[in-house]
């Protein structure tokens, strides 16, 4: 069977070359624990976490005791806000309602246990409107999570503003950055939130690794208990493999950056070139050239889903496709659940090439347009 060509690199990416070759050494040459510190094999393990570490600790401009190795940013997002509020009193928290799961159903426990919650919904064009944000503020606000690049729409939250007036008002502030690592400009960024998440996998690396940044001098709990590992904050046995594939991702961004501007035109052609009728979900100035996201009316998504045999594109995050419910982003957006169903995510990377451009503007004109 011809492979579809692959247009769901915000599901997931594959590992870089580069990266593959970091990690090879250390599955079965060097491989060593990092916690054995009487002996080489142990050694080796524990220099090249923490050269790792020290690497992506020195591309946020943060300490190295500041990375948090955990198992990816759903593990990011809940030892964020979980850890965080571990030993307070049930008070008010703010979120949206476009967040990834990872971090909703982290919210709707909590709210179980007592908390009170904002939920925000987003304007007309997608988008977490900074003054509504401040205007849900209360005086016993404890937490705030708000992602930065939305993974169903790329829509671009200004995590900046919303950072400054959590430092103002000694708010913490915890963001997942999986979509937005090498997409943003996060190099020594200074407006930081205090807690940062993100995942290896969106970025060229492996699968099943993921970083929680401390930014700040917040306390933070562990809610797994176990060794010592992480400062007792995420304990289990380091992937080396992982953790060494994750810091090579740093190495690439760069050149990812590079190619933007090339996704960026690809994007505008398949907005120029697309002839139906559609709903653009993705906020024309607010959001990354790597994700466009339509929802097209009329037509029943089993169908669309069909038809689209030789494109791999998804109607919503990879984590709710197997439920086939529809998005509860696009349900924000204020879709019916037929239009939400009835979305293609289309999200490119630099490996994407003009032709595929060309294919898929041509399949979803014939296919979906019947044009
Ligand atoms: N947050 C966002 C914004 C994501 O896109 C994803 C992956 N779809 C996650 C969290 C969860 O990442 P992982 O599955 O690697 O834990």
């Amino acid at each position: 069977m011809k492979k579809p060509i692959y247009f769901d690199y915000a599901a997931t990416t594959p590992v870089h070359p580069d990266v593959l070759q970091a990690m090879l050494p250390y599955f079965s040459e060097e491989f060593g624990n990092p916690g054995s510190s009487q002996h080489y094999y142990g050694w080796v393990a524990e220099e090249a976490v923490e050269s790792s570490r020290t690497k992506i600790s020195s591309y946020f401009g943060l300490k190295p005791y500041q990375v948090l190795f955990t198992s990816g940013a759903t593990e990011s997002n809940n030892l964020a806000i979980l850890g965080y509020l571990k030993d307070k009193q049930p008070g008010h928290l703010i979120t949206s309602l476009i967040e990834h799961k990872a971090v909703l159903q982290v919210f709707q426990a909590l709210e179980l246990k007592g908390w009170s919650v904002t939920y925000l919904k987003p304007n007309e064009i997608g988008i977490i409107d900074v003054e509504a944000f401040a205007r849900a503020i209360r005086v016993d606000t404890l937490l705030v999570s708000l992602m930065m690049i939305n993974n169903e729409t790329g829509n671009v939250t200004d995590f900046k503003s919303i950072a400054h007036i959590c430092k103002q008002k000694g708010i913490c502030f915890h963001s997942d950055a999986t979509q937005a690592i090498g997409k943003l400009d996060l190099y020594r960024c200074v407006d930081l939130p205090d807690l940062v998440s993100f995942s290896g996998h969106k970025i060229y690396g492996p699968k099943g690794i993921g970083v929680l940044l401390v930014t700040s001098s917040i306390n933070l709990h562990a809610i797994s208990l176990g060794g010592g590992q992480e400062r007792g904050l995420r304990p289990g046995t380091l992937p080396v493999q992982q953790i060494v594939g994750l810091a090579a991702c740093f190495d690439l961004i760069p050149s990812l950056r590079m190619a933007e501007q090339q996704i960026k035109m690809y994007k505008e052609k398949i907005l120029q070139e697309l002839l139906g009728d559609y709903v653009l979900n993705s906020a024309e100035n607010q959001s990354v050239p790597h994700i466009v996201s339509i929802s097209v009316p009329h037509v029943y998504w089993e169908d669309l889903y069909r038809k689209l045999t030789t494109i791999a594109v998804s109607n919503g995050s990879a984590c709710n496709a197997k439920s086939q419910l529809p998005s509860h982003v696009l349900l924000a957006h204020g879709h019916s659940s037929d239009l939400a169903l009835s979305t293609v995510r289309i999200s490119l990377s630099y490996l994407t090439k003009e032709t595929d451009i060309d294919f898929l503007i041509t399949t979803l004109n014939q296919q979906v347009f019947n044009l």
